[in-house]
Parts: C-alpha cells; structure tokens; sequence
C-alpha cells in the first residue's frame, strides 16, 4: 500500500484519517464509480447484490442485506423479530444512542443492563435482572470491535425465546470464538457510517441472517412492504442501500483484512508503550475472541475531570482524542421519563467518566504513535 509522506514531525495527529487509504485506492474506487455511472443503474441492481454475497461470506451467514444505515438495520431487525408499541428490548447502558433509538423508534422501551468492567460489553448477569414479562430481544452490542461474551446471552435467549440482535455497527469481521461477529444472533446488524470499519462514502448498512425467510421478508421491509413491484403485502420503509455506496464498500472489502491487520498492529504497539502508566488502562481483550480495534479506548482511572484534564494535554500537543460515550444512556436526557437514577448501572458511568479514545488508523505511522504515548506519559506526570 503506498502511504503519503511522513508527517512533519509536530503536525496535528487526527483521530481518524482516510487520506493515506484515499491516495492507495482513489483510482479503485473511480473506477468502480465509473461503472455505475454507465450502468445507469442507482438502487438495488448489481453492486448491491454482489455486495451482500460478499459481506455474507466475509461472516460466514447465508443472507444479508443491505439498508440505508446501521441505525435501520437495528431497526428493520427488531421488526422483523416481533418487538413493537409495548415490548422490551434489553440493551447496554454504555453504546451509541442509536441502539436505543432503534427500540424507541418501534414504540417499545429500552431497558439498561450493566456493562462488564473490563470489556465495556453488556453483562450477562445484568440482562438477567433486566428481563420482564415484556422482553422481546437482547440487543448485545459489540463495541470499539471487541465482541460481547454471546455464549450465555445466546443461551439466555434460546431458553426464554427471546431473539438475540447483534449491534455490529462497530466490529465488522472480528471473530467471537472463531465465529464472526454479527453471525451469531437472529440478525447481526452492520454500519458503513464513514468512520466505521468499512466505511462507504455516505450512509450504509446492512442485515445478516441465517434464515432464507427472514432475509426474503427484511427486503420487503427495506422497501415499501414490496413482495412483487408496485405490490405491498405488509407496511414497509425506504431503507436501501444504493449502487454507489456498494460499489465503494465493495472496492473498499478488497482491502479491509490488510486495514484491520494494520489497526490491530497499531494496537499493539500503543499496548505496550502504554503499559504500566499510572492510572491508565489499555483496552482489554477477550480470551478466544479476536479484536478489531475500529476504535482505541483506554481508561483514565480517577474520574471525568482527571480524564479531560488529559484530553486538554493531548490537545495542547496537537493530538486528537474523543470520549465515546461521555454519558451512559439511563441519564442521558432523551431517556430521563424513565428515571433510571444515577448509581443504578456503576460500570456503565464509570466506564463514561474514564473512557478516553486515542487516534487509530492503519496509516498512523510509528513516530506518530510515539507521539501519542509521549504525550499521554507527560499528562499522567511520569
Ligand atoms: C454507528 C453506530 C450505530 C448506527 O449506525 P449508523 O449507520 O450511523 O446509523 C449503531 N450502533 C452503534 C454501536 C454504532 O456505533
């Protein structure tokens, strides 16, 4: 891969930058372009189809399909699995919004587990406690590309009947037990978001499923309830993903096992320049579970004010880092009504008060990622 030159020495490190991938496949990806601006071919033609073969191969699924964003597939998935007006839908406190606003947006109620401390995953004990009369699903959500511990989650759901829907928005290809993320579940809900792991050039996203039947009934859902044209057998969206958004993903999948080795590389090194810092955590990993590091979350231990006082440093350096997520979901204001107080779910609000994610990005160069380690050793004072 041919990579731009170095950077100046004390040039601005962001925390994502896809111009060094930009300048490896720009010609790539024109050209794919190229081919659909003659095919004149916009929505649900060849790009697409040829597109959800290719991820359902990549996580070994027999169906997926493609929709307009991740939030869709979240959302497209738990219609398809029943929940509606009424129903409850565990979810972890500690994730992007948008889990939520899937439930939300379907009239049923989000209902906050805990998080493990080490992992920053939903806590099997903790969907135990939230169960109901009323639940439907389980949405666990694999985050920063780290899957959840699905063994006793699956479980749980086959012996309540309730279905199990992967948030994979953030762990495209990472490998739980040697089983890809997103595989496991009833449906695994991908995000191409820009700044995800394959990341189109615009919204996309998609659905895997083991179920012929499920897949069949989801691109009737994505669009307009549609069985045959012009013929709605049941209340649909405009939920599709379009030809130039596959042709760039599919450009893009050519290179994403070298990308992630590259990130995972980038990992490594932060690893163990950061280890032994005082009062920094490197992210942990899972026994058996691979890591794909779409995102770099390391702890700052002591609270939010010491956390952002870091941050300021890094600034002060020229480093770009960002809190993902700086406040769990229960005491975010969208969700106050259902008065979850704070001190009900601990490790999802320390997890918010101490998370600090660092630049990642296969491109980061060696000398860049020394940078950052510098920088942060300055800041804790060692
Ligand atoms: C990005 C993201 C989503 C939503 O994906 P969009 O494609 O932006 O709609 C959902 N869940 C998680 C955990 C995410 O990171």
């Amino acid at each position: 891969m041919s990579l731009p030159a170095a950077p100046k020495n004390d040039a601005p490190i962001p925390l994502l930058d896809l111009r060094g991938e930009w300048s490896a496949i720009g010609a790539e990806i024109r050209s794919a372009l190229d081919g659909v601006f003659s095919s004149q071919h916009w929505i649900l033609g060849p790009e697409g189809q040829a597109l959800e073969r290719e991820i359902a191969q990549l996580c070994g699924v027999p169906c997926a399909v493609g929709v307009a964003s991740g939030t869709d597939a979240l959302m497209l998935s738990l219609h398809a699995a029943g929940v509606g007006a009424g129903d409850d839908v565990i979810i972890p406190a500690f994730t992007f919004v948008a889990t939520a606003s899937a439930v939300s947006a379907l009239g049923a109620r989000p209902v906050f587990a805990d998080i493990e401390p080490e992992t920053f995953a939903i806590d099997p004990a903790g969907i135990e406690q939230g169960l109901t009369p009323r639940t439907r699903a389980i949405i666990p959500v694999h985050l920063f590309g780290l899957s959840a511990e699905m063994d006793p989650i699956l479980a749980l759901g086959a012996r309540r009947g309730i279905a199990v829907i992967e948030d994979n928005a953030q762990s495209l290809a990472a490998k739980y037990r040697g089983r890809a993320t997103g595989s496991l579940g009833a449906f695994g809900c991908v995000s191409f978001y820009p700044s995800k792991i394959l990341g189109a050039y615009g919204d996309a996203g998609m659905i895997l499923t083991a179920s012929q039947s499920a897949a069949e009934r989801l691109r009737a859902l994505r669009n307009h309830g549609e069985t045959t044209r012009y013929i709605s057998t049941e209340r649909g969206w405009n939920s599709r993903l379009d030809e130039i958004q596959a042709a760039v993903l599919r450009v893009k999948l050519r290179h994403l096992a070298q990308w992630t080795a590259a990130r995972q590389r980038v990992a490594r090194a932060y690893d163990s320049l950061l280890s032994g810092l005082p009062g920094i955590r490197t992210p942990k990993g899972r026994e058996g579970c691979e890591h794909v590091y779409s995102v770099y979350t390391i702890r700052v231990e002591g609270g939010s004010e010491r956390r952002d006082r870091v941050r300021q440093h890094l600034a002060g350096r020229g480093i770009s880092s960002v809190v993902y997520y700086p406040v769990p979901l229960h005491l975010q204001p969208l969700y106050a009504a259902a008065g979850v107080k704070r001190g009900a779910l601990p490790h999802s609000e320390r997890a918010a008060d101490e998370v600090l994610s660092l630049p990642i990005y296969p491109g980061l160069t060696e000398a860049q990622i020394e940078r950052v380690a510098n920088a942060l050793k300055e800041a804790v004072g060692s």
